[in-house]
């Protein structure tokens, strides 16, 4: 997978305008995806580095995480909220891709998710995976784990029910809609014992997480769990704009 995703991406982005993905504004020649001022500026949480975080804080008493982070903090009036929902619902997987390829780096470099055994992507339900064309978390997934050197299992979890509303999540999760959202398959066996990284595009309330690690939890009581988004709400996590 990882040969074959450098071959496609280096044929796309030969194709391809080089354009900052944030700001729109022309790319030097060796540079890709985001101009430099746009990597100094990102809106990154740092979460990472810290074992105590507002986003570990978000499972307190709810279910038992061994880490949590997100790369980024979702703000909805800059390029970032284009970038998102472009691999949310514009087929821009490519983002999806490196911007994971970042998250991984930066989580290897923080020695706190070294132990990770597997990395599993918040599933699709199949009717929205068959018109999307692909899971936006499955690209992230791929990204880190092209840097963190473990696997993807995109097989042991699956989705029960659909989402009635793509926009109505991007904007609040509902608690009251995730009972037995998940379930996992018998290939989930092989992740017994594992510390596995949850990977999610963007955590908002962390219903719809809370919700897979119950599932997780019940089926593979000894397992270890981590979470990772790509990108967080700050009023989910309760902390102001
Ligand atoms: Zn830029």
């Amino acid at each position: 997978m990882s040969t074959l995703s450098d071959i496609l991406l280096s044929i796309v982005s030969l194709v391809r305008p080089r354009r900052c993905a944030v700001c729109g504004g022309d790319l030097p020649r060796g540079v890709d995806f985001l101009c430099t001022m746009c990597r100094y500026k990102a809106p990154l949480t740092g979460y990472w580095r810290e074992k105590d975080n507002p986003m570990t804080e978000r499972f307190a008493g709810l279910v038992c995480v061994e880490h949590a982070s997100a790369l980024l903090f979702f703000s909805g009036g800059s390029g970032w909220r284009k970038v998102i929902h472009g691999f949310k619902y514009g087929g821009q997987w490519r983002a999806a891709y490196l911007l994971g390829r970042q998250y991984g780096r930066e989580l290897r470099q923080s020695g706190l998710y070294d132990d990770i055994d597997i990395i599993v992507p918040v599933p699709l339900h199949y009717r929205k995976l068959l018109r999307r064309g692909y899971n936006q978390s499955t690209y992230i997934a791929r990204g880190m784990a092209r840097e963190m050197g473990v696997g993807v299992d995109t097989r042991s979890l699956r989705r029960t029910r659909n989402n009635p509303s793509q926009a109505r999540k991007m904007h609040s999760e509902r608690w009251d809609n995730v009972d037995d959202l998940f379930a996992v398959r018998c290939s989930a066996e092989s992740l017994r014992g594992a510390h596995i990284l949850l990977v999610d595009d963007v955590f908002t309330t962390g219903a719809t997480v809370v919700s897979c690690i119950e599932t997780l939890h019940r089926a593979l009581p000894e397992c270890r769990i981590s979470v990772a988004a790509l990108a967080v709400v700050r009023r989910g996590l309760g902390l102001e704009r």
